[in-house]
C-alpha cells in the first residue's frame, strides 16, 4: 500500500519552493522520491538542502512568474534536467490588501496575471509534455478564497476562485490524456501570506477562534494532501479542490 505513494524516478517542478508553502510542498515530495526543479524569482537554497538532504537532486531555474515570459524555459529547463517532467505544482501567489474601492489597476493585474494567468499557461505548457508521455499530476494551490469572499482582497479572492474553476475546467479536458489535475486548498497557515493577519491581533484571535483544529496551519500540514495529488493514490482523483484547512470550511 505505502507503494502507491512513493515518487521514486519522478521529476516535480514546483513554483515558489524557495519558502512558505511551497518549500514544503518541494521537500514533502522529495522525501516521497521526487527530484525537485523549483521556480522562482528567489533563491531557493534552503530548499535545496532540505531535498539534498532526502537523497534527491535539486534544480533552480529563475524565473519571475509575474507574467508568462519565462513559461518554456521553466519547462524545458525541467526536461532537460532528467528528461522528464511528472508533476507540476502551481505554487507561485501573491496578495495585495486593500478595499474593493481603493484596488487599483496595477494591483489587479499583478494578482490576476501571477496567480492565474502564468498558473494556466504553465499548466499547458506542462500538460503537453505530460500528454505525450500518458500520464502526469497538476496540483494547483487554491485557497478558502476559491470558496469564500474574504476581507480586503477582491481580486485575490477573484484569482482563487478562477483557480478553482480552472482546476475542474482542465480536469474535464485533460482526465483522458492520463493528467490528472487538483487543487489544495489551504487554510490559514503560518506563511509571509498571512504575516499582515497574524500582526493584527484582533484579526488573529477571530482567525483562530473560528478554526475547529485550533490552531493555525504550519507548512508541514501540506505534505500528506500534497503527496496523495502526486502520486498513484490518486489516479482516479480529477477536478477537486481539497481543503487542508483544520475545519475551517465545515464549521
Ligand atoms: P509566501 O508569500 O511565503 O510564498 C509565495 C511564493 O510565491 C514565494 O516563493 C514567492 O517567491 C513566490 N512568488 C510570488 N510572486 C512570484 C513571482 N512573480 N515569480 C516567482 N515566484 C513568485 O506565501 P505562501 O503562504 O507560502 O504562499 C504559497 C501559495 O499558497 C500562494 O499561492 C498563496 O496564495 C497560497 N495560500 C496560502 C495560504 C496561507 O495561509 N499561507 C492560504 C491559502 C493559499
Amino acid at each position: 500500500m505505502s507503494n502507491m505513494f512513493k515518487l521514486d524516478g519522478q521529476t516535480a517542478v514546483v513554483t515558489g519552493a524557495n519558502t512558505g508553502l511551497g518549500q514544503a510542498i518541494a521537500v514533502a515530495l522529495a522525501q516521497a522520491g521526487a527530484d525537485i526543479v523549483a521556480a522562482g524569482r528567489s533563491a531557493a537554497d534552503d530548499t535545496r538542502a532540505l531535498v539534498e538532504s532526502a537523497g534527491r537532486r535539486f534544480l533552480f531555474v529563475e524565473a519571475d512568474l509575474s507574467s508568462t515570459a519565462p513559461v518554456q524555459h521553466v519547462i524545458d529547463a525541467a526536461l532537460n534536467f532528467q528528461g522528464r517532467l511528472d508533476i507540476l505544482v502551481n505554487n507561485a501567489g501573491i496578495i495585495r490588501r486593500a478595499d474593493a474601492l481603493d484596488v487599483t489597476e496595477e494591483d489587479w493585474d499583478a494578482v490576476l496575471d501571477t496567480n492565474l494567468k502564468t498558473l494556466f499557461f504553465l499548466s499547458q505548457a506542462a500538460a503537453g509534455h505530460m500528454a505525450r508521455q500518458g500520464a502526469g499530476k497538476i496540483i494547483n494551490i487554491a485557497s478558502l478564497l476559491s470558496f469564500q469572499g474574504g476581507i480586503r482582497v477582491p481580486a485575490y479572492a477573484a484569482s482563487k476562485s478562477a483557480v478553482a474553476g480552472l482546476t475542474h475546467a482542465l480536469a474535464n479536458e485533460w482526465a483522458a490524456k492520463g493528467i490528472n489535475v487538483n487543487a489544495i486548498a489551504p487554510g490559514y497557515f503560518e506563511t509571509n501570506n498571512t504575516q499582515a493577519l497574524r500582526d493584527d491581533a484582533q484579526r488573529s484571535e477571530a482567525i483562530l477562534a473560528r478554526i475547529p483544529a485550533g490552531r493555525w496551519g504550519s507548512p508541514a500540514d501540506l505534505a500528506g494532501a500534497a503527496v496523495f495529488l502526486a502520486s498513484r493514490a490518486s489516479d482516479y482523483v480529477h477536478g477537486i479542490v481539497l481543503p487542508v484547512d483544520g475545519g475551517w470550511l465545515a464549521r
